[in-house]
């Protein structure tokens, strides 16, 4: 099945955010000014139970989602994430990922791949600990994340995807080093601009570095190729090294937005449906979930918004978005 919004955009992927909690608190995203230890997270009865997720996920399906990602705040912090992956990987069809800090997932991803995770994409913004350190507003060794990308790649979880979000001020110069680390290797990186998510995180225009800027840097060390994107509307444009050692990619959401193919919906870890990253209001499927709705009321209040979906905010960024109120990038997962 296929529902189109109001500018044509089946729906076709969705974002999980399984846990709004995180132990890094990456300056982009969960600045230790707002998410400091007064902090009110959800509490355990507010988040949605594995079964509901599960039945969420059949629903979203049946309605033509073909992707689903788990992401937080840091998923792998939700206990027992291994029981929910493999709920959702007995859905037919459906491609099953994770997005993580990687900090956990030395130990992970073995029992993660076990119950059928396939993929999974890890952030890694340094190789140096002092800049990681300055990204992520911890103090977390950069051999552990990296210990973890060894693990799940001998999981099976390869290639892996390893996003990295650039910030001119701060990790510019850990853009050489990660694609010397990465190329020839089976995995893909892939360079983010820093986004204007949320209202916290102190997000200047010039603190954003072009994906075309970064393209010619790196080409300019090691020539690069445009390739051909896998499907329509994936985020990622794709580049190859011309000496065959492998690929990298860039997310320009800034500079060359990609709403008119964006397909995807976000659930938050409370329950509430999301059509944009810059979505400000939730619908909320955990009230009726939880006051016995059947699953055609779900579907048809899935569906109903689907189909009145009129958002483009990375298109319209700038004058006429300025000042509008947001969600977190934390809350809904990126
Ligand atoms: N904690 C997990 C992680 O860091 O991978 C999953 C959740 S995180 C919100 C998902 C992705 O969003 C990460 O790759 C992160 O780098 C990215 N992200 C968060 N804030 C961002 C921002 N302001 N601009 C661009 N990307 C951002
Ligand atoms: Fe946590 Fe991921 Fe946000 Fe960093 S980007 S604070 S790791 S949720
Ligand atoms: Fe999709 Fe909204 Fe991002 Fe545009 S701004 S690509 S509509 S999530």
């Amino acid at each position: 099945m296929t529902i189109l919004d109001t500018r044509n955009r089946p729906l076709r992927d969705l974002r999980i955010s399984v846990t709004d909690r995180c132990n890094f608190r990456c300056s982009y995203c969960m600045p230790k000014s707002v998410f400091g230890a007064d902090h009110a997270f959800l509490p355990k009865t507010e988040l949605l139970t594995f079964e509901e997720i599960a039945r969420l996920a059949g629903l979203f399906r049946a309605l033509g989602v073909e992707k689903i990602r788990l992401t937080g705040g840091e998923p792998t912090l939700r206990k027992d994430l291994d029981v929910l992956v493999r709920m959702l990987a007995g859905i037919p069809d459906l491609d099953l990922t994770l997005t993580t800090n990687g900090s956990t997932l030395d130990a992970l991803a073995r029992p993660l791949a076990a119950a059928g995770l396939r993929r999974v994409t890890v952030s890694l913004d340094s190789l140096d600990d002092a800049v990681f350190g300055k990204m992520n507003d911890v103090s977390f060794p950069v051999a552990r994340v990296l210990a973890g990308i060894d693990g799940a790649g001998a999981a099976g979880l390869t290639p892996l995807k390893i996003n990295c979000v650039v910030r001119r001020s701060v990790n510019l110069d850990s853009v050489i080093p990660l694609a010397e680390r990465f190329r020839g290797s089976p995995h893909v990186l892939r360079f983010i601009e820093f986004m204007d998510v949320g209202t916290t995180n102190g997000w200047r225009l010039d603190d954003v570095v072009p994906a075309g800027e970064l393209a010619a840097m790196i080409g300019a060390r090691w020539p690069i190729e445009p390739a051909e994107r896998h499907y329509p509307g994936e985020v990622a444009e794709r580049w190859r090294y011309r000496d065959g050692r492998g690929e990298i990619g860039f997310i320009s959401s800034v500079t060359r937005a990609f709403c008119g193919a964006c397909t995807r919906a976000r659930l938050s870890a409370d329950g509430r449906l999301y059509l944009c990253l810059f979505g400000v209001r939730g619908i909320d499927l955990r009230a009726p979930l939880r006051s016995g709705a059947s699953d055609a009321d779900l579907t048809a209040l899935i569906s109903t918004a689907w189909r009145a979906r009129d958002d483009r905010y990375s298109e319209l960024r700038g004058a006429a978005t300025e000042g509008l109120p947001r969600v977190e990038m934390s809350f809904i997962g990126g």
